[in-house]
């Protein structure tokens, strides 16, 4: 399993529930989305109603998960968590509806992957709260309208683009969460330091945040396995040079960046000349499939500029071959 991806690893969602956040006040970073978010959580309450739809996209391990269960704590209700491929069918969705309560909130993850028949039921349900269900078949078959309790659909997705328009269309709030930057991935893991009754020296969580590629998820990940060999080879203290000693073992690198980064960056470099080259070439050359490198590795790459998108194929930036100390083609 690779250490700096962004994405929940199996035995990791147990630990997870003791560092996620509970309230706004404890949620670092994210200011303009938590501002927008707080106004609207109280104007909903001054009205007594169940808070708008909202839309939460950005890429992965960057809290929209644990956002929404905030929403649902400010919001005195309780959160039903499901995600878009679990949801095959039009009539699983109207399970999940009809045992909801007044006011809760539904999250639903990866909503980009519900298919089409379940998305069509999801519409009504949003707009009207109410459930068109057909009864029968053939020429006696009937449609009858089901009351649902007013609630609030949280929706997740690291792909925005790919949600159809007249589902974005039915959520009244959209926000986009960003990259954290340094100062507040410190933040986090001196927080989860804390809850984890861990010592952090001066320089220590810098050194970590500096290599969580902007992402919360990682800044614990590899807050919790310094801390293994803080606990193995030192006095389970996390100084300084016991943290980037550790961090050289694990091999991420001074900007997060690990051994797969490195063969898709050199691999663009060594056979395609720094690009431009097409995704799927790319996918190829590294034996991997083209959604895990657009929606997994890429993201973080070009954050940092070290790639760019063109119109005819990724491009290997001069920040890149910097980074390596390799030359620049023709130059
Ligand atoms: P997503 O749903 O976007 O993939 P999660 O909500 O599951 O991300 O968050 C991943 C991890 O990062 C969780 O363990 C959570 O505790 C932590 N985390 C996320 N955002 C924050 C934040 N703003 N402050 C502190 N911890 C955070």
């Amino acid at each position: 399993e690779r250490l700096v991806s962004a994405e929940s690893q199996p035995l990791e969602d147990s630990i997870e529930g003791g560092i996620r956040p509970l309230s706004f006040s404890q949620y670092i970073g994210q200011e303009k989305v938590k501002r927008n978010l707080e106004v609207y959580i109280q104007a909903a309450k001054m009205r007594e109603e169940s808070l708008d739809h909202v839309l939460l996209h950005g890429p992965p391990g960057l809290g929209k998960t644990t956002l929404s269960a905030i929403i649902a704590s400010e919001m005195g209700v309780q959160m039903r968590t499901t995600s878009g491929p679990a949801i095959e069918r039009p009539g699983d969705l109207a399970a999940i509806l009809t045992a909801l309560e007044p006011g809760d909130v539904l999250f639903i993850d990866e909503i980009h992957r519900l298919n089409r028949s379940v998305e069509e039921v999801l519409y009504p349900a949003m707009e009207d709260f109410c459930l068109d269900i057909v009864i029968g078949q053939g020429p006696t078959a009937r449609s009858v309208r089901l009351d649902l309790p007013p609630f609030t659909l949280v929706g997740a997705t690291t792909r925005a683009g790919m949600i159809s328009a007249p589902l974005r269309d039915r959520f009244g709030v959209v926000e986009r969460l960003e990259y954290y930057n340094e100062n507040e991935l410190a933040d986090i893991i001196r927080r989860t330091a804390d809850i984890f009754v861990t010592e952090l020296e001066e320089g220590a969580a810098e050194e970590l945040a500096r290599r969580a590629r902007g992402t919360p998820r990682i800044a614990n990940r590899l807050l919790k396995r310094v801390r293994d060999f803080a606990q193995v080879d030192g006095e389970g203290i996390i100084t300084y040079d016991l943290a980037t000693g550790a961090l050289e073992r694990l091999q991420v690198d001074k900007l997060g960046l690990d051994h797969i980064d490195d063969k898709l960056l050199r691999g663009m470099i060594e056979k395609f000349r720094g690009g431009p080259v097409g995704l799927d070439t790319i996918a190829a050359t590294i034996g991997e499939e083209s959604d895990t490198i657009e929606d997994l590795y890429e993201p973080y790459l070009l954050q940092i500029g070290f790639i760019q998108r063109t119109p005819r194929g990724r491009v290997v930036t001069h920040s890149c071959y910097e980074h390596f100390k390799l030359e620049v083609p023709g130059e």
